[in-house]
């Protein structure tokens, strides 16, 4: 990446695109929503189980002008998913905005670990042990979704969830590779604490990205 391209990419006008795709979202409170996913790349959280590790380093993604972003997604879908890596590496103002003026909704699924920036229509907060969110998330989540790994990730929500604001849905999602070994103890653990809600990744259980 040349100075000049670093610069842009530092302003948030062009981006480290990984992937785009039409798809359904498969988890959380819009689960079942047909979207337009934007994966970003750049992530240094670092969670052991991440599937898609190979997001992780920015320099592997080419930069992307915004616009060129934007005109894919208008293709598409008005309804658009911003994930990851972790988008909040980046400024996220002059994309949101570029979106919003095209009458777009906009998601982001973030970590929270780094500064909020951009303007969104939903925060869906995935907090990770390794790099706690920002203070300024947890009031403004409109889900918190807990991945539980093991056993200890309960507790990990309970400290989670007495951080966010009082609107915010909950969510318990297995971690994939997890699935069957955590499901029925989220299961049992939902019946017993009903402010939380299970949450299934259904594009893994569909076949699709
Ligand atoms: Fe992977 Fe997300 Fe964790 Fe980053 S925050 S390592 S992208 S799971």
């Amino acid at each position: 990446m040349t100075e000049e391209v670093q610069k842009l990419v530092n302003k948030g006008v062009m981006l480290p695109l990984m992937e785009e795709f039409y798809t359904i979202q498969g988890e959380g409170f819009h689960k079942g929503t047909a979207a337009y996913f934007i994966r970003v790349g750049g992530c240094d959280v670092g969670c052991h189980w991440c599937d898609v590790k190979e997001s992780w380093d920015a320099e592997l993604h080419p930069p992307t002008p915004i616009g060129q972003i934007v005109e894919n997604a208008a293709e598409y879908s008005k309804t658009i998913v911003i994930t990851g890596g972790e988008p909040l590496t980046w400024n996220m103002d002059p994309l949101t905005k570029m979106l919003k003026a095209q009458g777009m909704q906009i998601h982001i699924e973030t970590s929270g670990a780094y500064k909020l920036t951009g303007t969104w229509d939903w925060i869906c907060l995935s907090p990770k042990k390794m790099k706690l969110p920002t203070e300024a998330v947890y009031k403004v989540a409109n889900e918190l979704k807990v991945i539980v790994f093991n056993k200890d990730d309960f507790r990990f929500a309970e400290e989670q969830a007495a951080k966010v604001n009082e609107n915010c849905i909950l969510y318990l999602q297995p971690e994939w590779s997890k699935r069957e070994k955590m499901s029925p103890l989220i299961v049992d653990y939902v019946m017993q604490n009903p402010k939380w809600k299970v949450s299934l990744q259904t594009h893994k259980y569909l076949n699709i990205p």
